[in-house]
């Protein structure tokens, strides 16, 4: 599932078209992924306009076209962005495509978990969440950080940091990695954290949004060979410290991989 890094990736797919008019719009419309939108006011909203930024935050992505017009984004399991040559057929999963002259600019989810949505008007639309401090920016506090999660004090701190709107961006490969890099175990209550535990997992969320952004986010690199990640999902998966075998359970509804001699 796309998280903070490989969201900024797919959202630079399409930076190739900025600057440029749509020329025309092709959707399956009836497809799950544009649940709750107008697709006719999509299509006749984004037709003639001009590409002209966009952003992410978290796990969402967010377009902004000419003549106020926004188009949002979310890649749920399975979704991609991707640049086709121009006049490109849409395949099976490629639900949304805008077509400019010199290319096409793709969106495909082949398991539909992802969301499509658009909004016509001068303001940034109301589900463009911008009141959670991104983990990569300096709102991100130590302070604004043990204020959430005391917040959710009873929950194991694995549940805590998948909450969108404390650690947006933050997915099951990275609550992961952080919890290994602060030494902590999963499933500890997050109300039986220490202020200087709560200090570790600000200090290595920061470090896994930043350095993830610089390798994932610029090309889909893989980050250093040290990082957890690479452990997680393999059969005898070892802890890149210490070499001890992962252990693997469900916290927090996902499967969570930690090592049981660094993670207390
Ligand atoms: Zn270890």
């Amino acid at each position: 599932m796309p998280e903070l890094a490989e969201v900024e990736y797919f959202r630079k797919r399409w930076d190739a078209g900025l600057g440029e008019k749509i020329v025309a719009v092709q959707l399956h419309g009836e497809k799950r992924i544009f649940r709750g939108t107008d697709v006719r006011a999509l299509e006749r909203g984004l037709d003639r306009q001009t590409l002209l930024r966009s952003r992410a935050r978290g796990k969402q992505m967010l377009f902004e076209f000419s003549c106020d017009n926004w188009l949002g984004i979310h890649l749920g399991m399975s979704g991609k962005l991707r640049l086709e040559a121009p006049k490109f057929h849409p395949a099976r999963h490629d639900h949304l495509v805008l077509q400019q002259k010199k290319r096409a600019l793709v969106f495909s989810d082949a398991r539909q978990f992802g969301r499509v949505r658009f909004q016509h008007g001068k303001e940034t639309p109301s589900w463009w969440e911008v009141s959670v401090p991104e983990i990569h920016s300096r709102e991100f506090t130590k302070s604004s950080l043990r204020e959430f999660v005391r917040r959710h004090a009873r929950a194991p701190i694995k549940a805590v940091l998948l909450l969108q709107k404390g650690f947006p961006g933050v997915g099951n490969w990275m609550a992961d990695e952080i919890l290994w890099r602060a030494r902590i175990a999963p499933r500890t209550r997050a109300g039986k954290l220490s202020v200087e535990r709560l200090d570790a997992i600000w200090r290595a969320t920061r470090f896994v949004a930043q350095a993830s952004l610089q390798t994932i986010g610029q090309d889909f690199s893989d980050p250093p060979k040290s990082w957890l990640l690479h452990e997680r999902w393999k059969a005898g998966g070892k802890c890149p410290r210490d070499g001890q075998p992962l252990r693997r359970a469900t916290i927090g509804g996902r499967t969570t991989a930690w090592c049981p001699t660094c993670q207390k």
